[in-house]
């Protein structure tokens, strides 16, 4: 058989070693140990010259489906997992930065990884050099003075800022530099940075992978050898993936495929909805014409994505009164859910900075975040509308 797609491995990858007893569904294991009576075959499997499972902190079998799901769909060599994005995150930085080491990024990281570079790194005597988001030259002059890692993240939250993966692969390469990647925003179905020369890519499957809000993991796809260092250094450190979680990941990415075709064209059309509304100030969505950098998005990205960001005229005050009148949106930290979930920049991913940080950033405080579900794109829109004509001021918001 030739090249299978997309669709087709989200839902029958990785899961066929794992079935039991006929089931054709990979079964929850819920066991700590896997015992065996014969000490020999315990002791190949303990140092890994026989395939199988010894301790559920090290490997599990349902973790293991989860595992060979993501890597398929990344296009990689080897996948590890976690009980976290986060953990993921943590796991792969602390992997490979130790004291004396640098590692370049940008400052539009999510809010966690933002506070490893800021605040976790630096103890650990590791320089950290954040640059602007999208200043590609500034990326490429820090890289060039040497570094060990250099972590990227695209589309960026909250403001969906692109940045080219290709061209940061060069510039990575160029000095022996691990390029690691947070594809969550994107997932696997928009963009591969494997497949642009990255290292290693880092998802937070609570959110899309997972997609239906009930589980909380993590994953890193890339190279066997470096996989197998990170891998390392969890299943000693503790954060590993709980095989239920593991079940509802695996569960959810099914639909990966059909979900997010579904939201990348919501978020396409409410993007370009938002941009003719009064009250609206600016609309944020790598989909449009008008993003900064739509013309990288389009040759590295196959769909442009569930999440979207706009601003309203009104400030603070006009998002105070505008979202409780969504009815079909929840309003909460989370995204990439199969509902609509929408919040204000300053309460989700940018809570811990004062406003003079969030201005720095580029963020304005009336920013909404926007987590396109796959709801009919109609009735969002009319709860849009809705919501809109209900504005207590209109006529002071449109100024
Ligand atoms: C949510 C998120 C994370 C962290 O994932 P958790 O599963 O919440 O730990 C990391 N990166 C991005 C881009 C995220 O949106």
């Amino acid at each position: 058989m030739g090249k299978i797609n997309m669709a087709t491995k989200a839902i029958w990858s990785g899961e066929s070693d794992y079935l039991a007893f006929g089931a054709t569904q990979v079964p929850v294991v819920h066991s700590v140990s896997f015992g065996y009576d014969d000490l020999d075959e315990w002791f190949e499997v303990a140092t890994g010259k026989r395939e199988g499972h010894i301790y559920g902190r090290n490997t599990n079998p349902t973790v293991k489906a989860f595992e060979e799901k993501i890597r398929e769909l990344e296009g990689a060599e080897a996948a590890t997992s976690f009980s976290t994005g986060m953990a993921a995150i943590s796991n792969t930085l602390y992997t490979f930065l130790h004291p004396g080491d640098r590692v370049v990024s940008i400052k539009d990281t999510y809010g966690g990884t933002n506070k490893i570079f800021s605040e976790f790194l630096p103890k650990m005597n590791v320089d950290v050099e954040l640059c602007e988001t999208g200043d590609h030259e500034a990326v490429e002059r820090e890289v060039a003075k040497g570094c060990k890692v250099l972590y990227l993240e695209t589309p960026t939250n909250p403001t969906v800022k692109i940045t080219d993966i290709e061209r940061m692969v060069e510039a990575g390469k160029a000095q022996g530099a691990l390029v690691i990647v947070d594809n969550t925003f994107a997932t696997p179905i928009n963009q591969n940075p494997l497949a642009f020369g990255a290292d290693l890519v880092i998802h937070s499957a609570t959110k899309f992978l997972g997609g239906h809000a009930d589980a909380l993991g993590g994953s890193l796809c890339g190279s066997e050898e470096l996989v197998e260092e990170v891998y390392h250094y969890r299943e000693i450190n503790g954060a590993s993936l709980d095989p239920m979680a593991a079940y509802l990941l695996l569960r959810g990415m099914k639909t990966l495929k059909l979900r997010i075709d579904q939201q990348n064209k919501n978020a396409q059309e409410i993007a370009e909805y938002l941009l003719t509304v009064d009250a609206v100030e600016d609309v944020f969505y790598p989909g449009l014409k008008t993003h900064a950098n739509h013309d990288i998005a389009s040759r590295q990205m196959r769909g442009f994505g569930g999440m979207l960001s706009f601003s309203l005229k009104g400030g603070m005050d006009a998002v105070r009164d505008f979202l409780p009148k969504l009815q079909y949106a929840n309003r909460a930290a989370n995204l990439g859910a199969v509902e609509t979930i929408v919040g204000p920049a300053r309460t989700t991913s940018h809570v811990e900075c004062t406003p003079e940080e969030r201005a720095a950033l580029g963020i304005p405080e009336g920013l909404i975040r926007y987590s396109a579900g796959i709801e009919d794109v109609e009735d969002l829109k009319s709860d849009l509308q809705q919501a809109f004509a209900g504005l207590k001021e209109p006529m002071e918001l449109r100024r």
